[in-house]
């Protein structure tokens, strides 16, 4: 196997060994439907219908994100007792739940050595999520998205509706049967810094029922690129830029064109997405009064929590610029030339004050194209 060197070191980058390895794990190789690639229609559908990805994305966070998982998760199977990555298999979804923490009743039936150090006071499914610091504040804010809920609430549905997988190392969690599920758990972990989130909502089956007759309609389509598209695209979803379907799902359009050129048929989906366009543009600016007069009677208001928000500032310093005359002599006392840089507001200022033409020339690149859309 050859191994790639770093740029200008002979160190290899670990990187490579990682992807290998990743590239290997049974979830990868897996071609059935697990629950997070429900996280959209036509992502699912081409999953079902057994296409091979087209794209290769970057993977290095979500191998982070493995690692970190991995790590979590043994360290709460070792002190905890809890169940960790144990398989779930039914009609529609097979997969690994991240964690179930067992109630007192449920524990009762297992061998001793199997049940739980604390029991909780529901059984508990609980879904370990890592996350970056840029998301953060969302993640506090909305809690785990509408697709994260439908991933879980599969999972738990088939707990639910069917136990734990019969097969070789858990043959004492599937003689448990069906499981009376309490509670879901998201525990959300950031990446950069350890800070830990947790969200808990009570089971409801009728959004396990939900959730299961979401892939009931991905696989009865016959075409996948029927089954309509969840997200936006590259360049505006971040799913979709890291979707290993990227450029099945979107058609080839002209070069420098976006790929969501290709949703525009004929006049009819013109004038929809001019409708779109003026909605739009009139929720942000609504949107931006709103925020422009609370930032006003905001000004004065010391930092703190109110309500579900906290207020604190950032700047309110004296800015710095560079300070020209000091760098001129600052450049003479060290004997360093100073750069004659040619100044061109200045040169046209004095070409249109003796009333000759500014010269202009062609640069080679394009302006970019701004719409402007008024009453017809
Ligand atoms: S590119 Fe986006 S819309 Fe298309 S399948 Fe992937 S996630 Fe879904």
């Amino acid at each position: 196997m050859s191994v790639a060197t770093l740029p200008g070191t002979a160190a290899p980058s670990l990187w490579d060994a990682a992807h290998d390895v990743d590239a290997r794990r049974p979830r990868s190789l897996q071609t059935q439907l697990g629950a997070s690639d429900t996280v959209c229609g036509r992502r699912a559908a081409y999953i079902l219908h057994g296409i091979a990805p087209t794209d290769e994305s970057d993977k290095r966070a979500a191998i982070l994100g493995t690692y970190i998982h991995q790590g979590l998760l043994e360290s709460a199977r070792t002190e905890y007792g809890w169940l960790v990555e144990r398989s779930i298999q039914d009609s529609r979804i097979r997969g690994h739940i991240d964690v179930v923490q067992l109630d007192a009743a449920t524990a009762a039936q297992l061998p001793s050595r199997h049940r739980p150090a604390v029991a909780a006071d529901v059984l508990t499914v609980e879904d370990v999520k890592t996350k970056s610091t840029y998301l953060w504040d969302h993640v506090r804010r909305y809690g785990a998205t509408a697709a994260e809920l439908r991933q879980v609430f599969l999972y738990a549905g088939a707990l639910a509706g069917v136990g734990f997988e019969d097969v070789p190392g858990q043959r004492y969690l599937a003689r448990l049967g069906p499981l009376d599920i309490g509670r879901i758990r998201f525990r959300f972990i950031n990446r950069d810094n350890g800070a830990e989130h947790v969200q808990e909502v009570d089971f409801d089956p009728q959004r396990a029922a939900e959730a299961g007759w979401w892939v009931e309609r991905v696989r009865e389509t016959s075409d996948p690129q029927q089954m309509p598209r969840d997200f936006n695209g590259p360049g505006l979803d971040a799913i979709c830029d890291y979707c290993p379907f990227r450029s099945l799902c979107w058609p080839d359009v002209e070069p420098g064109a976006p790929v969501q050129t290709a949703l525009i048929h004929n006049d009819a989906d013109r004038e929809q997405a001019l409708i779109d366009y003026v909605k739009g543009h009139e929720l942000t600016t609504e949107g931006d009064r709103i925020k422009k007069l609370a930032r006003k009677k905001l000004d004065r208001s010391p930092e703190g929590i109110y309500g579900p928000n906290r207020l604190s500032w950032r700047g309110g310093n004296d800015a710095e610029e560079d300070d020209l005359e000091a760098m001129v002599d600052l450049h003479e006392i060290a004997g360093l030339p100073v750069p004659m840089v040619p100044d061109p507001n200045g040169m046209i200022k004095n070409l249109t004050a003796a009333g000759l033409p500014v010269p202009r020339r062609k640069t080679g690149r394009k302006t970019s194209r701004v719409i402007n859309v008024g009453p017809a």
